[in-house]
């Protein structure tokens, strides 16, 4: 194994990240980067994503934005736990295999529990036991908690819901509802969906699984390229990042958009765009911490109990980002990355504005 660090200084994604690695195995073919993004809180913590990348630099890009993402699920999630990814370049259909997820393992287990992995786009819970042979610093086992997805789903129904009664005045029973990739996360949504009454509208790249959805939830099936700008009420982006760029945002027709995808703003400022709009964006990395929950759960020893009644408490903290947003005029993703920035650089606990014993003058 090859371990070569990435000075990600001069990158525009970067914000000052403890930790960017790559780390290469030839004889596995793995070619994975870690990227620690913030450990102030407790170990980085944050999925493995396995996609075919068409360079390095876009993969090292990913890292960064996906693990400074992770600083701020955590901190707003309350979690005492930092951020970070990984990212192997590969195709996960043709490209992995349980040798390669080894080597990964091998690579996580050099942070000494610095970086904590799971689960996230191209891995299943098979993949995280293969990890598991070589270190202990991963979570999402098929024997624990296994798919974190529907954790995450179940946070994205409820914030959606919170969303459709504020800003729609109703519940999400005759709303529709256009999700965008139906995968683990965002079939496990159209499910809820579903039962809620709701109707359906989906897309996926993969033409299975968008039929998967329209057999189980009578769902209507568009083209990817049409999805976004359908006269719908809600759109869900639950594949990969970047949807609400500036163009994408000047054709949306829906009023709402929540859904499970992480960096669904392509920059960071384009959240201004929605609020121009009046399209209430719920931020992505808000609505979509259920998962994250669920793996805690199993670092940290929760109860499924508790981390499912933290799930249930998500759309009190988006209520009150759209409060503020309303009331200051600015946009969602910016007050939800205020919130997140509060306890991630708080000060230490040590509080020196009252003297402390240390602070005392010594008695002769
Ligand atoms: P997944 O790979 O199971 O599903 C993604 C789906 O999106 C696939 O069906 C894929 O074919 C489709 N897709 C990819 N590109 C597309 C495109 N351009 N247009 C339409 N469809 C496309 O992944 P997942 O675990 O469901 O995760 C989905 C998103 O949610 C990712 O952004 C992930 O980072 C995020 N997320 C997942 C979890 C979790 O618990 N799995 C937690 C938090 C965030």
């Amino acid at each position: 194994m090859q371990t070569i660090e990435i000075g990600a200084a001069s990158r525009p994604e970067f914000d000052g990240h403890e930790q960017v690695r790559f780390h290469t195995d030839e004889q596995t073919g793995l070619r994975a980067i870690v990227a620690i993004h913030s450990t102030r809180l407790g170990p980085a913590a944050g999925g493995c994503r396995i996609y075919p990348y068409q360079t390095d630099a876009e993969a090292i890009a990913d890292a960064l934005r996906l693990s400074k993402g992770m600083s701020y699920k955590n901190a707003l999630a309350g979690l005492p736990l930092g951020g970070g990814k990984a990212v192997i370049i590969a195709d996960p259909r043709s490209g992995k295999t349980p040798a390669m997820m080894r080597a990964f393992g091998r690579a996580v287990e050099t942070y000494s529990g610095r970086y904590i992995t799971a689960e996230d786009v191209g891995c299943v819970a098979s993949d995280m036991d293969a990890v598991a042979t070589e270190t202990l610093h991963v979570a999402g086992l098929s024997a624990r908690v296994g798919d974190p997805s529907p954790y995450t789903a179940r946070g994205v129904f409820l914030c959606m819901r919170l969303a459709a009664r504020e800003r729609l005045g109703r519940d999400l029973a005759g709303l529709k509802v256009a999700v965008k990739g139906v995968g683990h996360v965002g079939l496990e949504l159209c499910r809820l969906l579903a039962a809620t009454g709701a109707s359906l509208v989906v897309a996926d790249v993969r033409a299975e699984n968008a039929r998967r959805a329209a057999e189980l939830f009578a769902a209507d099936v568009v083209a990817t390229e049409e999805i976004a700008s359908l006269d719908v009420d809600i759109f869900a982006p639950c594949a990969l990042g970047g949807d609400l760029n500036a163009a994408a945002t000047d054709r949306l027709r829906a009023r709402i958009v929540c859904g499970g995808a992480n960096n669904q703003l392509l920059t960071a400022g384009d959240d201004r765009l929605l609020l121009a709009r009046n399209i209430t964006y719920c931020p992505d990395y808000l609505v979509n911490a259920g998962g994250i929950l669920a793996i805690a759960g199993e670092v940290l020893s929760y109860e499924d109990e508790d981390v499912r009644a933290r799930i249930e408490a998500f759309p009190d903290v988006l209520r009150e980002v759209l409060h503020r947003s309303k009331k200051e005029q600015r946009p969602t993703g910016e007050i939800a990355d205020d919130m997140a920035q509060a306890i991630l650089y708080r000060p230490s606990r040590i509080d020196r504005s009252s003297p402390t014993p240390l602070d005392l003058p010594r008695s002769s």
